[in-house]
């Protein structure tokens, strides 16, 4: 086939820089360039905020007058992309796809999608956007989500970029040479692809890793997603929830307060975070994306393997026999903590009654080895005031040093059981009023050792 023959249109003509013209034939224009938001369609989709960058750049405009600019009347603020300028921006661009660029299209099912306004980002991605020729790094919508805390293709915690270089390389002390602003392009330095920095990703955890890629299928997804009703995402939810041992049970797995559930399945308008659809999914053991889409009739494999995040999942079972190990073996709450990584509100939702004995126990032997240690410390006093007596001094703090042991320190203890002593006997030296708060289990101990020195001395005074 013949190049100039192939795909030519009806009655063209070329010019003479290669270019077909048709009569009658206008190309669509648009106010702003048509960019293309990259990554589109799948979990490394570009987000407005990074799509604003490139298209700035692309216009050869600062970004805060471009967004001005698109923002027109509406309210501009600096670290969230606002309704009105989202939707200027599509009508100046001419790119219907950016609805699918912000989590503002999931805004009639969840809520507060505003995201993340600190800059994180995954350094391997942006320096792998560089291998390809010619391309630019950019920042992924994934990035902005609160709940996604690493990176799911290099399994590494997502970062704050900082500059590495010292201040004298900088270069950026010029006010009329700013450094541009791009995602991926260090603004400190102009470092493509954060290459200045000497910050090292650290390893994510497996439930991170899980959870970033359970996210990565909704932002994938998010075309489909806002075409759904909220009505048939809680229809789903509400058949679920029926088929799981109802909306208590599964409230309780997914460690989540029961009367959000509630409140958001029986008010039309209500609304849940996004953290909550995360942990119903879990318990659920259903996809995310399926789950927002309203169509979930098969347990998804991709939910499967995500494991029990211990700060957020509790397995009702796990938590039940920890805690009856723990009534049996003379264990505390705490211990059952950190054995199964469950908070404290999640195992009183479990079983109040346990929890409560169990805190009960650790109270009642805490007070028991107090009690303990006061008297045996009361005793020590009261020997020491024996003693200083048969010498013929008088008991006080200086005078412990005639004591085997050497002079007692003013802070330990045993100095302020002294104090209390002498006080308790009547020293005058001694001021009433304590600058700090006697315990009630101390004052006990004291007034013991006192009665005891006291009838000991007038049992001495009858005999002679
Ligand atoms: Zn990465
Ligand atoms: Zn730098």
């Amino acid at each position: 086939m013949n190049w100039k023959t192939w795909s030519q249109p009806k009655g063209a003509h070329m010019r003479d820089d290669f270019r077909f013209e048709v009569p009658g034939w206008r190309p669509t224009t648009t106010l702003l360039y048509g960019l293309m938001p990259r990554g589109w369609g799948t979990g490394d989709v570009e987000s407005v905020k990074s799509y604003e960058m490139s298209l700035a750049f692309e216009h050869r405009l600062a970004v805060t007058k471009l967004r001005r600019f698109v923002a027109g009347r509406a309210r501009f603020d600096e670290r969230f992309v606002c309704e009105a300028e989202l939707k200027n921006l599509i009508v100046a661009t001419g790119r219907t796809e950016l609805n699918a660029c912000s989590l503002r299209c999931l805004e009639s099912v969840v809520g507060n999608v505003l995201g993340d306004p600190t800059k994180r980002v995954c350094f391997d991605c942006c320096r792998a956007d560089l291998r390809q020729p010619g391309a630019k790094s950019y920042g992924r919508l994934l990035w902005e989500i609160p709940e996604v805390t690493c990176c799911p293709i290099h399994k590494k915690q997502l970062l704050k970029p900082q500059c590495g270089r010292s201040t004298g390389n900088r270069k950026h002390a010029f006010g009329f040479l700013r450094r541009i602003t791009m995602f991926g392009v260090c603004a400190e330095c102009g470092a493509l692809g954060y290459r200045c920095s000497q910050q090292k990703q650290e390893r994510a955890s497996i439930e991170e890793v899980q959870i970033a890629q359970m996210l990565t299928g909704l932002v994938a997804d998010l075309t489909e997603i806002s075409l759904t009703a909220p009505e048939s995402v809680k229809r789903a939810v509400r058949r679920l929830l029926a088929q799981n041992g109802g909306l208590v049970a599964v409230a309780q797995q997914a460690n989540m307060n029961k009367s959000t559930l509630s409140r958001w399945l029986s008010q039309s308008s209500a609304r849940m975070r996004l953290k909550n659809f995360v942990a119903l999914a879990h318990a659920l053991k259903v996809d995310l994306s399926e789950l927002l889409q309203g169509r979930v009739t098969h347990v998804s494999l991709r939910a499967l393997r995500i494991k029990r995040a211990s700060y957020n999942f509790v397995d009702p079972e796990v938590a039940r026999k920890a805690l009856a190990d723990a009534l049996r073996c003379e264990q505390s709450m705490h211990v059952v903590r950190q054995v199964t990584g469950f908070d404290y509100r999640a195992l009183r939702r479990v079983d109040p009654d346990i929890c409560e004995q169990l805190i009960d126990r650790e109270r009642h032997r805490r007070l028991t080895l107090k009690q303990q240690r006061y008297s045996s410390i009361a005793k020590e006093v009261l020997s020491a005031a024996r003693t200083l007596h048969a010498r013929g001094v008088t008991l006080t703090n200086r005078n412990t040093e005639l004591l085997p042991g050497g002079r007692w320190g003013p802070v330990q203890t045993r100095s302020r059981f002294l104090s209390l002593f002498r006080r308790a006997l009547g020293d005058e030296c001694i001021p009433s009023v304590p600058n700090m708060p006697i315990d009630p289990e101390m004052e006990r101990a004291v007034n013991e050792a006192v009665a005891t020195y006291n009838a000991e001395t007038a049992a001495r005074g009858k005999v002679p």
